[in-house]
């Protein structure tokens, strides 16, 4: 059974309310904290045909204007916005004050966007059939709409890497959030349009993915499908897509790797934050951490010691440093997985107790590559450790999964760090960094099944949301 199939069963079912609408549930409490739309085939179509119908008059002035001005909302209202990230995810405030700053930064590195005109001039008598005169290229808003579809696991960011680059290109996109976490994305929604941005920009319908999901890829107005998420849902959007663009961000499984010259101390404390912060639910989270044999056991210890010091529980006390994952049934989940692995021979160090959607932090050590838990991706807050004697090794394993996302290394070695850089089949290589670092405006994505090599980060992003066109004239 597939960890959607699985997730799917343990869950029982998909949007839960009545017909109109369905609740938000606080997965510490189990609580409802609210409900949202469920949208209709016919108000899809609606949305559509009026976003495709729209012709945004915005400068690049203007433009900009509205996404500095959210910014400056933003950073008013942060409090409030963390708030509503935690309600309705689980994830420590602590979390979702550090996402609200990645917001912000999407907006402003948007606006400078905005301004900044990639075209270019070429000369045309570079040869010797050349003529006087010059090409010169410029990009354009699509002609159709932009579709985007965003996973629970940041709530707000990941709704801003999708609106922010179409804003700052002058776009219509309507977006259809996760079901899990609505009401962030409603929430931003209502922020651009308080800072100015006309509605038909940005439209975001929620409601149930099976219901709706298929007119938002195969609608004939819908000229690009952005979607971020699992490798299933990912792979049928590509399937249903047909002809028109799709930029898929997929699922990653990213090894942290620790050479035998590593520092111990930092190494440990890199992989605990790679692996803990936002509940271990990251796609760029760390999944597996390659230690070489002759330091494991130091490491390992270090790494426990990194891991029980790590505060988790109540997501609103400002002092826990983890919240919940996003359900119980994701958190069932990940127990069965690190269970199974246990039965097969994996040694548990620490953590691995459950209490509904509340996990603790885990570190289990020989655990061996065809384990489910590192086999798959595991999205939650789980230390798998695994040894190699050589870099060599060390390149195989990773480059064994089928994902190919990011990755972190630790070492000192230049001429390691050149084989790193080189050899691992990767989207990203952060040398004595977690594999999730990165810059909100510079390149990220994926390769193999972690996605199609489009890559996000909002200058990539506006070329993907753009169709370069080129003009000729005598010069
Ligand atoms: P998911 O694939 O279950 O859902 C993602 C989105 O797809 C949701 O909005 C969901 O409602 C929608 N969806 C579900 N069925 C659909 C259908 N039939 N048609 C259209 N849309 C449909 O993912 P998730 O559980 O929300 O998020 C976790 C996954 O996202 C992990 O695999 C993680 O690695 C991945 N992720 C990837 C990146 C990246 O940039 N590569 C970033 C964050 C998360």
């Amino acid at each position: 059974m597939s960890y959607r199939e699985e997730l799917l069963r343990l869950r029982g079912e998909r949007v839960a309310g009545d017909s109109g609408r369905f609740e938000v549930i606080d997965p510490s409490t189990g609580e409802p904290v609210g409900s949202a739309a469920k949208a209709s085939r016919e108000q899809v179509e609606q949305a559509l045909h009026h976003a495709k119908a729209y012709r945004s008059p915005l400068s690049r002035f203007e433009r900009a204007e509205i996404l500095r001005r959210a910014a400056a909302l933003l950073s008013q209202r942060a409090d409030e916005a963390a708030q509503l990230i935690t309600a309705e995810s689980g994830l420590s405030l602590q979390d979702s004050r550090y996402e609200i700053g990645r917001v912000s930064d999407v907006l402003l590195f948007g606006a400078t966007e905005a301004l900044s005109d990639d075209g270019q001039v070429f000369a045309c008598d570079l040869t010797a059939h050349g003529r006087q005169r010059k090409v010169i290229s410029m990009r354009e808003p699509l002609l159709g709409v932009i579709v985007a579809i965003t996973p629970f696991n940041h709530p707000m960011n990941q709704v801003a890497h999708k609106v922010v680059p179409a804003i700052a290109s002058n776009n219509r996109l309507v977006l259809k959030p996760s079901e899990k976490v609505p009401l962030s994305a409603l929430w931003f929604a209502d922020l651009l349009y308080e800072a100015g941005l006309p509605p038909a920009m940005f439209q975001v319908l929620t409601g149930d993915p099976a219901e709706i999901g298929d007119t938002l890829i195969t609608h004939p107005a819908v000229e690009l499908v952005t979607f971020t998420g699992g490798v299933e849902i990912g792979k049928r959007i590509a399937e249903r897509a047909g002809y028109r663009r799709t930029v898929l961000e997929l699922g990653g499984n990213d090894p942290l790797i620790v050479c035998e010259d590593a520092d111990l101390d930092r190494a440990a404390a890199l992989a605990a934050q790679g692996s803990y912060k936002n509940s271990g639910q990251r796609c760029t989270a760390v999944k597996r951490i390659l230690v070489h044999s002759g330091i494991a056991e130091a490491f390992t210890e270090r790494l426990v010691a990194a891991t029980e010091a790590w505060t988790y529980g109540d997501p609103r006390d400002e002092r826990n440093a983890m919240g919940t994952v996003i359900d119980e049934a994701a958190a069932r989940l990940l127990e069965r997985r690190v269970d199974a692995a246990i039965a097969a021979g994996a040694r548990l160090r620490c953590g691995h107790r459950r209490r509904g959607a509340l996990l603790a932090p885990t570190v289990l050590d020989r655990v061996r590559p065809e384990m489910e838990l590192v086999f798959e991706e595991s999205f939650g807050p789980i230390s798998p450790v695994m040894t190699f004697g050589s870099v060599d090794e060390a390149i195989a394993l990773v480059n064994a999964s089928r994902f190919g996302l990011s990755s972190g290394v630790c070492t000192q070695r230049m001429d390691w760090i050149t084989r790193f850089a080189k050899e691992l089949q990767v989207g990203t290589v952060n040398v004595w960094e977690v594999p999730g670092y990165r810059t909100e405006l510079t390149p990220f994505g994926g390769i193999k099944d972690s996605g199609l090599g489009h890559k996000e980060g909002v200058q990539e992003a506006i070329k993907a949301y753009t169709q370069l066109k080129t003009f000729t004239l005598p010069w």
